[in-house]
């Protein structure tokens, strides 16, 4: 394998997010590296998530908007960081629905924003130097649409995107792409599959289906729940993003999956049903008392009308990306539910500021 990029100075877009803020604690257990988290701080962006890593002198935080090119290039230039990890967007599907400009918005302008003032800091830095550093752009694997069984999507496949959230991410990736064909910019582009962990905004499957199990309240649940989804830990989309970041070939596309096993198939990949049926069995083990009114959680799933342009399945093929970069997920989905759920059930003050957060006055809610 060829010598690890250096990452002694990282700028991450998107820090106070859910895999933001799980990225900014792996980067800072290396002692070597200085992190600036570049964050608007929308209603996704949870203050609690990174408060605590304030103290630590090599963090710092820009309060800005990833359209704002004079802010941008301002961090950038004063930071001069080796690696960009792109990771600010706006990620909920269903709001990408009710109010699709705003993801044109942040996620392609914004990333727009980012190649033009990236090319240009990095252009004035001379060859040599300019080709030590890398973009990581962050992208999904929603960007191929659905995929049906037992198919899974290689690097270089054709895009299909349904909803606005995944037309505007390819459309990102699309700009990424044009950036290093045609001004030779050095990047790569990752694509996680749907993740799980700690510090997930409660909006999504997982944090919704847990604090519903956890108060004993209905638990809604997209059409019959058949559609599924290829699972990853955050830990374990972290660690595949700081492998991309210090041995990404520039120009690489690469796909990160789960399932600890090495097969080219996925092997983390289960029904929406499944996936909440799991965490009402964890909430049943974390507060065996039934919630409100007794018996097992399973009770409380509700059936609700589908979304409109439900992708049925989702799959990535990982293997040679596994191979490339050296990494492979080590959380079995079973147990990083488990864990998550009872990250939940113990954090209750971070669950309180998400939600005054997510009912902001400019807030819709879905
Ligand atoms: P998130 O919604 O939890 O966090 C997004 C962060 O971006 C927030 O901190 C928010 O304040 C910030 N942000 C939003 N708009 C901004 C703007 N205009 N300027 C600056 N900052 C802004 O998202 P996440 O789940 O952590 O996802 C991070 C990235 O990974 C996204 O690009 C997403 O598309 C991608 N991704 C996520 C998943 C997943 O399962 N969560 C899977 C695949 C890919």
């Amino acid at each position: 394998m060829p010598p690890l990029r250096p990452l002694r100075r990282v700028l991450v877009t998107g820090g106070a997010g859910f895999i933001g803020s799980t990225l900014l604690r792996r980067l800072l257990e290396r002692p070597a590296t200085r992190v600036l988290n570049y964050d608007a701080f929308t209603y996704a962006g949870v203050d609690a998530s990174v408060a605590p890593l304030r103290p630590d002198l090599r963090y710092e935080e820009v309060r800005a908007d990833v359209v704002d090119a004079a802010a941008l290039a301002y961090a950038v230039g004063r930071f001069d960081p080796d690696v960009v990890l792109h990771l600010a967007a706006e990620s909920h599907v269903d709001r990408s629905i009710a109010d699709p400009e705003r993801f044109v918005r942040t996620n392609v302008e914004g990333t727009a924003t980012l190649l033009r003032v990236w090319r240009e800091h990095v252009g004035g830095l001379g060859p040599g130097e300019a080709a030590r550093r890398l973009l990581v752009h962050v992208s999904t694997d929603e960007v191929y649409g659905p995929i049906s069984p037992p198919k899974a999507a290689r690097v270089g496949d054709p895009y299909r995107p349904s909803s606005p959230y995944s037309a505007t991410k390819a459309a990102a990736d699309h700009l990424v792409g044009a950036w290093r064909r045609t001004y030779g910019l050095s990047a790569v582009i990752v694509h996680p599959t749907n993740n799980h962990g700690p510090r997930q905004f409660p909006e999504k499957l997982v944090p919704v289906a847990t604090l519903r199990a956890l108060r004993g309240e209905p638990i809604p649940l997209y059409g019959d729940g058949s559609q599924v989804r290829d699972w990853l830990h955050v830990d374990d989309c972290v660690a595949g993003l700081i492998a991309a970041a210090e041995r990404g070939e520039p120009g690489a596309t690469y796909h990160l999956a789960g399932g600890p096993g090495d097969g080219a198939a996925p092997t983390e990949e289960w029904s929406n049903r499944r996936v909440v049926e799991a965490i009402c069995d964890a909430v049943d083990q974390v507060a065996p008392d039934g919630g409100a009114s007794g018996g097992p959680r399973r009770r409380l799933i509700e059936h609700v009308a589908d979304r409109p342009g439900h992708d049925a399945r989702y799959a990535l093929d990982s293997a040679a990306s596994r191979r490339e970069l050296g990494w492979r997920p080590r959380v079995a989905l079973a147990d990083g539910l488990a864990a998550t759920v009872r990250w939940y059930a113990q954090n209750a003050a971070w669950v309180a500021e998400a939600a005054r957060a997510g009912e902001g006055p400019q807030e819709r809610r879905v």
